[in-house]
Parts: structure tokens; sequence; C-alpha cells
């Protein structure tokens, strides 16, 4: 990471990042910029600098914010017409740490609306473009943070994943991303997909990129009680592997996954034996409904987070109302995409009486099934290899006509995030049309050191 000190200005660091924002403006990978305000701080973070004065971990680091962060520097949008002019009247903690250590937000990424999706194409504001391949999506949810670092405009940028937001748009555009155990980072100030798997995390160039900014958004947040004690700072013995044995899991190593996937997976594998590890296959035939789980689990979520968009206490409210209902119906109708009102009917359907026994219970009840087998596997390995998405990046339009299509993308990382699980995504290889395709590496809960420094072992072997 480069960042700001004697020789380094804090200002040349924002201005070069702002002027490469410009240079790939076509990308789309911001829906707004923070170009007066992020001057302003990188001015007072060299002025501080000049007078000898203690500076931040992040110092004048310029960063991608995902738009769903709320943070009191411009509007936060969640890509969604329903907050397309939302001045935040609070900061995410998250960003506030950052921000104590002289973190400096250059912009806002784009994302799908409210997260929801696999490709950006969901964002009100237009889809982000692959940092690769133009005519390619950058992936989602958070497509406009991985892209924005792919391109190198940001060293970092944040993302937060419910089902996969952070790891497949990181293996799309080939950079490092982590979605930590569950409380890990505190979600006070972020926008609300799925409160039981929504996690905040990053994306960066380097295993070790990733490790700072983790380290300094990790802890115990009194606004978020789900959150845990910091241990990314603490527990430093659990970073190490015990075992030295890396489980394949079989069942996304066949059908319906691409070759190139497959043979990325194996190469990695490869690699892995050669730096000491033990590598075998392991069959966990759970793995097959965590889809189903998830996407019973994760809308019924949606359906209850979503409802506070009433049209009554902040965001849109539709111009030609008549009476109570309108105010609700038609504010709902214009403020969310089609794919927000696809989960909120799916969710409110498998809550309804009559139907939660036979789909949200039966979604729960295997939810648990799939954590005892997590569990069992890590008796047994220090971690689980994966891919993270079963192809590279596809193009525009070419799931948007079936959602089905687009849900299948989601089928390697939606286990991890329903057992609250890290899993970090590491970039593994290229396809031989130089698409970057990425590895996945999950572990037990707060085991996310530790798959960072195997992921960086395996970086450095030839
Ligand atoms: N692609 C997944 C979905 O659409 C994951 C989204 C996310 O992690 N925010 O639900």
């Amino acid at each position: 990471m480069k960042i700001a000190d004697k020789n380094t200005k804090a200002v040349d660091l924002v201005r070069e990042a702002l002027e490469k924002a410009k240079e790939f403006e076509d990308y789309h990978c911001f829906i707004s910029m923070n170009e007066a305000r992020a001057l302003e701080r990188a001015k007072a973070i060299d002025e501080k600098i000049t007078r000898g004065e203690k500076v931040g971990r992040l110092a004048g680091v310029p960063y991608a914010l995902k738009d769903n962060y709320l943070s009191r520097e411009g509007v936060t949008t969640a890509a969604a017409r329903m907050l397309d002019n939302f001045p935040s009247p609070i900061t995410a903690t998250a960003v506030a740490k950052l921000e104590a250590e002289g973190a400096i937000m250059i912009g806002r990424a784009n994302l799908d609306a409210y997260a929801h999706g696999s490709s950006t194409e969901n964002s009100y504001f237009g889809p982000s473009h692959n940092a690769v391949d133009f005519e390619r999506v950058p992936g989602g949810s958070s497509g406009g943070s991985a892209s924005a670092v792919a391109l190198g405009i940001v060293q970092f940028a944040l993302g937060s994943d419910t089902g996969g937001s952070i790891r497949q748009p990181a293996s799309y555009n080939g950079v490092w991303g982590m979605k930590p155990t569950y409380g890990t980072v505190s979600r006070y100030g972020v926008v609300a997909m799925a409160s039981s798997t929504d996690v905040m995390g990053c994306f960066a160039n380097t295993a070790d990129d990733v490790d700072l900014v983790m380290s300094i958004m990790a802890g115990k947040d009194p606004k978020d009680s789900t959150t845990l004690d910091d241990f990314w700072n603490k527990e430093l013995e659990d970073a190490k592997p015990k075992k030295k044995k890396i489980g394949i899991i079989k069942d996304f190593m066949g059908d319906g996954v691409n070759p190139e996937v497959v043979n990325t997976v194996k190469d990695y594998a490869a690699k892995m034996k050669k730096a000491g590890f033990e590598v075998e296959e392991i069959e966990m035939p759970i793995m097959k409904y965590g889809l189903a789980i998830y996407y019973i689990v994760q809308p019924a979520e949606v359906a209850s987070n979503l409802s506070r968009y009433d049209g009554v206490r902040y965001g849109h409210r539709a111009a030609e109302i008549t009476d109570l209902d309108s105010v609700y119906s038609k504010t709902r109708d214009e403020g969310f995409m089609p794919e927000n009102k696809r989960r909120i009917m799916i969710g409110n359907f498998v809550l309804s009486s009559g139907f939660f026994d036979a789909y949200y219970l039966k979604a729960q009840k295997a939810r648990t099934l799939l954590i005892n087998a997590y569990n069992e596997a890590f008796e047994k390995y220090d971690a689980l290899l994966c891919a993270v998405a079963p192809a590279p990046a596809f193009k525009f339009g070419e799931k948007t006509n079936d959602p089905l299509q687009m849900y299948m993308e989601d089928v390697m990382s939606v286990p991890p995030s329903m057992a609250g699980l890290p899993a970090l995504a590491a970039p593994a290889g290229k396809s031989k049309d130089g698409l970057p395709i990425g590895i996945q590496l999950v572990g037990p809960r707060k085991s996310d050191q530790m798959l960072l420094n195997i992921a960086k072992t395996i970086a450095e072997v030839k």
C-alpha cells in the first residue's frame, strides 16, 4: 500500500486516483465522486505530516466505497431510485474506523440495487464494466469496487457480501476479496440486505493489503450486537494452518463447472501440494442444497429489511399519491428495481402462513445441516478449496432474462455465507481468453487470517 509520508503527498495520491477515475470513466465504477472533500482531507493530512504529527496507518490512501455504506460525505444511494437523493445523517462504523486511520474516500462505487445481483446490471444507474474485458460484467453486487481496484484507480475498496458479492467480482476482475467471518466488522450504517449473512469486507491487490484493511475495520461495536470481539488482531496463533490439510470440494468440480475453472482449481491444488499441504477430495453432498437454502432465507430477510422503505420515513416518495395505500405502492413500485421486487415477493411468500413450514422453516433446518457438514469437514481439514463461480465473467445481457441462470452464479459462494464462515477469493489463473479466474478458500469461524496466510504462501509458489 502506498501511504502518504514525508516523501509522498496525500494530495498527490488522491489527485492521481481522481485522474485515473476520469481516465476510466467509461467503466462506470462510481455512482458519484467525492473530489472536493477528498482533496480537502488529503491537504489536512499533508499538513499534519509537515508539522511532524502522527498520522494513521492508511494516511492519504484513496479508496472506493460501495454505495450501500452510509457516510456523511455525499449521498448514499444503494444504487436504487428509492435512495437516489439520500444524504445520510450517520457514518458507518467501518468507514469511520478507516477514516480515523487516514483513508480517503474518493467516490461511491456502483452495485446492483440493494446488493441484489451478480453483475451490476440491476443498478438503477446502469452497470459497471469488467476491468479486463469491457464487453463483460464486473460481477456483483460489488462490481464497481472490484473493477476500480483492478483498474488501479484505488488501492482498496469496500464491499459487502451476503452470498458472494465480494468474492465473485474479485474473481471476475482478478483481485483479492475477503468475506470475513460473520460479525467481524460492524454492519452499523450499511444498508441491510439479509441481516443473518451480511458481512463487510474489502478488495485489494495483495493479501497484505486485505489484511491491513480488515484489521482496521474488525472489532466489537456497541452499535451492532452481532459483532465479535476483535479476534483479527489478537489470535495470531490461529493464523497458522495446524493440520496442513486441505479438502477440495468434489461436488464443485464436475457438471456445470467450466473446465477452465476446474483446471484452475486443480493447478492451485498442485501448488498447495508443492507448498507442503496434503490435498484430497471431499464429498459434501449437502452443497447442492446451498443455493436453494439461500434463495429462501435471503429473500425472507430482504422482504423484512426493505419494508422500511415506505415513502414516509426516508428516501423517495411518489409524486402522484391519492391515499395511504398509494404512498406505499407507488413509492415502492417506482423506488425498487425489478430484482428487488422479485425478492420481496419471494420473501413474503416463503414467510406467509401456510408456506412458512414448507419453505422457510425447512430451509433453516437444512441450513443447520450445512453448518454441521462444514464443522465435520473442519475436524479433518484446515480449509476447503473450490472455485468462486462456475465460469469466468459473462457478457452483458447474457443472463438478465433468466433470474435462475443469474442465481446459479452463486452456487459456490452462498454455502459459506449461510454458515457465517470466512471465505477468501484469491486470483489464481486466466482462461484462454485472458479472463481472470479466482479460487475460494473457506475455513472455520475466525480463521480469516489463516486463509490469507495460506493464499499468500501459495501466491508465491511458481
Ligand atoms: N449474487 C448474490 C445475490 O444476488 C449475492 C449478493 C450479495 O452478496 N450481496 O443474492
